[in-house]
């Protein structure tokens, strides 16, 4: 299979500086990233283009990103809002979803993870998706 779900591939989720997703987490972690983003997906309705997944820690390093980031634990996507959506109404869907437990609400994209643990949402400053959390 070319992705863990039908509208997500893997080259989509490999860390910017090349590295493929981790194959340890193929089978389990990316499969509830893959949920989360598939519910998100079909609330959407359209296509959703991923500006960051999983990042290496030396390229979390690099780009500057939070020293726990959960993309670098591989559960975390920065989706730019479809065509013709803003942030805030991205946000107001994304919200409504159980799956997503980590909600950053960013300028130009909305961070998402399945990270362990309760519902944490945060509004972060002008950054290039590829930093933060
Ligand atoms: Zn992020």
């Amino acid at each position: 299979m070319n992705g863990p779900s039908p509208h997500l591939a893997w080259s989509e989720l490999a860390c910017h500086d090349g590295t493929p997703y981790p194959r340890e987490w193929r089978e389990s972690r990316a499969l509830a990233l893959a949920a989360m983003f598939e519910a998100i997906r079909d609330r959407v309705g359209k296509p959703i283009r991923i500006l960051s997944a999983y990042r290496t820690p030396a390229h979390n390093r690099r780009v500057g990103g939070a020293r726990h980031s959960q993309h670098v634990e591989g559960r975390a996507l920065d989706l730019h809002p479809p065509q013709g959506w803003t942030v805030t109404r991205l946000a107001d869907v994304v919200r409504e979803i159980p799956a997503v437990v980590g909600l950053g609400i960013y300028p130009t994209f909305v961070h998402v993870d399945c990270r362990p643990g309760r519902r944490v949402v945060w509004r972060g400053g002008r950054v290039d998706a590829d930093k933060g959390e």
